[in-house]
């Protein structure tokens, strides 16, 4: 579960990027975040797993008390794993090291361990006979299913979608969807930042709406798309829909 209570963060000085953001998401959740460019989504989502630091307010992920400093990144980072935009895999090692690199190197799994988990994961995700290649081989859908296969290696609790499918061609948007909306049925505990409205209306529990730096509405689907209470999310709904 995450509580994230009156979150506020400064780039620098002056630039006050998120303005007191609330979000309590619980296990078993799915929670999708949708908001115009520069409103503040990654920056949010990303404080969840000490990606950036946050200056006041407070997040406990699965009752362990984030930082502000992130003194206990290992921590969090073995609890919360994360897909981007772009796949950002490594591009020298093979599929299979990919996956099995964090669980050797962090999780101090033996190598035979940590190859028997990842191959489950990559056939789980539908590209097992991947296993030997090189990123660069793959399509940009089997890279980000790399992705997400490489992130449930470390047995996360929660998963940080951040516009999973943005960067693919239309035709593998829909091979990502289905590995998010197994995932989902699984129980595993997710937000995801998307405009994937298909995938918002059939898999979360609430959509939420970001803007300038604060949550602006939230609700279940239906109420969030069909009868939103206000002004920006009508405007943002009717940009996207
Ligand atoms: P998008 O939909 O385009 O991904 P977003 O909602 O994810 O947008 P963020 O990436 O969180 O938005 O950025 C929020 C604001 O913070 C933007 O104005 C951005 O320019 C600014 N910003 C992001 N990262 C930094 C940084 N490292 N230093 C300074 N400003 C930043
Ligand atoms: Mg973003």
């Amino acid at each position: 579960a995450i509580i994230a209570t009156d979150v506020h963060k400064w780039y620098g000085n002056h630039f006050h990027v998120l303005r007191g953001v609330s979000l309590s998401v619980k296990q078993g959740e799915v929670v999708v975040i949708m908001g115009p460019s520069g409103s503040g989504k990654s920056t949010f989502i990303r404080t969840f797993n000490a990606l950036e630091e946050f200056q006041q307010g407070s997040i406990i992920i699965d009752g362990i008390n984030l930082s502000h400093d992130l003194k206990n990144i290992e921590e969090i980072r073995r609890e919360v794993g994360m897909v981007f935009q772009q796949f950002n895999l490594f591009p020298h090692l093979t599929i299979l090291q990919n996956v099995t690199l964090a669980p050797i190197w962090v999780r101090r799994w033996p190598k035979a361990k940590a190859e028997e988990v990842a191959l489950q994961l990559l056939e789980r995700v539908g590209i097992l006979e991947q296993a030997k290649k090189f990123p660069g081989q793959l399509s940009g859908g089997q890279q980000q299913r790399v992705a997400i296969a490489r992130a449930l290696a470390m047995q996360p609790k929660i998963m940080l979608f951040d516009e999973p499918t943005s960067a693919l061609d239309p035709e593998m948007v829909r091979e990502v969807l289905d590995v998010m909306r197994t995932l989902a049925s699984e129980g595993m505990t997710m937000v995801c930042v998307t405009h994937e409205v298909g995938f918002a209306r059939e898999v979360a529990d609430r959509v939420v709406l970001m803007s300038d730096g604060v949550l602006v509405e939230e609700g279940t689907p239906e109420v969030f798309f069909s009868n939103p209470k206000e002004e920006r999310t009508k405007k943002f709904l009717s940009q996207i829909l």
